[in-house]
């Protein structure tokens, strides 16, 4: 299973499907969203 955004292999799946990303994504990736979606820095 690889992640949707970097393509790097994924240990955690994560999904971000309300941020309409489909598939799965890696920790790093679903953190960077989350961060992106609350406007954090
Ligand atoms: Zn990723």
């Amino acid at each position: 299973m690889n992640c949707s955004l970097c393509k790097s292999e994924i240990k955690i799946a994560y999904r971000l499907e309300k941020y309409g990303i489909k598939g799965y994504v890696c920790g790093s990736c679903y953190s960077k969203k989350i961060r992106e979606a609350y406007n954090i820095k």
